[in-house]
């Protein structure tokens, strides 16, 4: 039976640490103050869930974060324009766009993203950030928040990720690649698989480390995982459940009551990789606004 890989603990652990980090940079230096800016275009209510949970750990590791709200209206240009005034906004460190745009106009996201700062995108997902970390340039990009989070999660089984054979299941710019090309630069043999692959069952029965990240219940049963290996879930999906008040709970791409009788570590959802993908974001935050600092310190 596997243990559970919590999330909401490492994370909580994070950002206590985080929290202590700031405090104690501020001994020194009064005026340090890492920035978030967080750009939303519509409301979706999805997305209003997360900014709200990312402003909220902003606030209690003692950073600011600043929700840029702008009317489903918004255009492409205005959405440059606004991109383009945070990136030389000297308070802030770290832009997200809120992800997927809620627009009644066409915009091109890649645009979008590709104009953040390289040094402020702390999603790590633009061009520049995602070159180098396929390059395993890890030392001088930012590591995508998600991906960052689930490795974090496997260290803390205290796997050696060095020689074993991962899996990642999913292979989209913002979970399932940047989580091959982590586990690539950390020694690991990676496979990943995607919605063509042929039998997945069997690629993924020889995982040691198994990244789930297709965004489909459940889809990931017993026989799929090898004996013993370590099982992180990605996904968050919604399914219908008469028993809530809400009529749906949420679980993940694993089948995770069956899996976790076979896996030696699991994460549940929730609880497992979403928090510790919040914890990630404000760790990028803060470590853009350390690098501001000791360069001002340089001139
Ligand atoms: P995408 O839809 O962008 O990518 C899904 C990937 O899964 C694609 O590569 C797709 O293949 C593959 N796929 C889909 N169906 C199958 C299938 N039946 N068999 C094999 N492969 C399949 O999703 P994301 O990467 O953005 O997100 C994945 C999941 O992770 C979602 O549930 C999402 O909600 C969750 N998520 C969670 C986060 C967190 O903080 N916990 C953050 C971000 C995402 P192909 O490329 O061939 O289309």
């Amino acid at each position: 039976m596997a243990q559970v890989l919590s999330g909401k603990e490492v994370s909580g652990e994070l950002r206590n640490a985080i929290k202590e980090e700031i405090a104690a940079i501020r001994q020194t230096s009064p005026d340090f103050n890492p920035g978030l800016a967080i750009v939303q275009v519509g409301g979706r209510e999805d997305s209003n869930v997360y900014i709200r949970m990312k402003c909220k750990a902003a606030e209690e590791v003692g950073m600011t974060a600043t929700h840029v709200k702008l009317p489903q209206t918004t255009t492409e240009q205005e959405l440059l324009q606004v991109v383009q005034k945070l990136n030389s906004d000297v308070k802030t460190h770290g832009i997200i766009v809120q992800l997927p745009l809620d627009s009644s106009n066409e915009i091109n996201t890649d645009l979008i993203i590709n104009s953040i700062a390289p040094q402020k995108d702390v999603d790590g997902l633009n061009g520049e950030n995602a070159a180098m970390l396929s390059r395993g340039d890890m030392s001088n990009c930012i590591l995508p928040c998600t991906p960052r989070g689930c490795l974090e999660l496997i260290r803390k089984t205290g796997t050696e990720i060095k020689g074993k054979r991962a899996v990642v299941l999913g292979r989209s710019k913002i979970v399932g690649s940047p989580m091959a090309n982590l586990l690539t630069w950390n020694h690991a043999t990676v496979t990943i698989c995607h919605s063509r692959t042929i039998d997945l069952p069997s690629v993924c029965k020889e995982a040691d480390i198994l990244v789930a990240a297709v965004g489909r219940p459940e889809m990931v049963k017993a026989d799929w995982i090898k004996p013993g290996a370590v099982v992180i879930d990605c996904g968050i999906n919604s399914i219908p459940d008469a028993s809530k008040k809400s009529g749906q709970r949420l679980v993940g791409d694993v089948a995770y009551s069956e899996c976790k009788e076979v896996a030696s570590w699991i994460t549940p959802v929730p609880g497992g990789v979403g928090p510790m993908t919040v914890a990630m974001l404000i760790r990028n935050t803060v470590d853009g606004a350390k690098r501001e600092l000791e360069a001002a310190k340089v001139k």
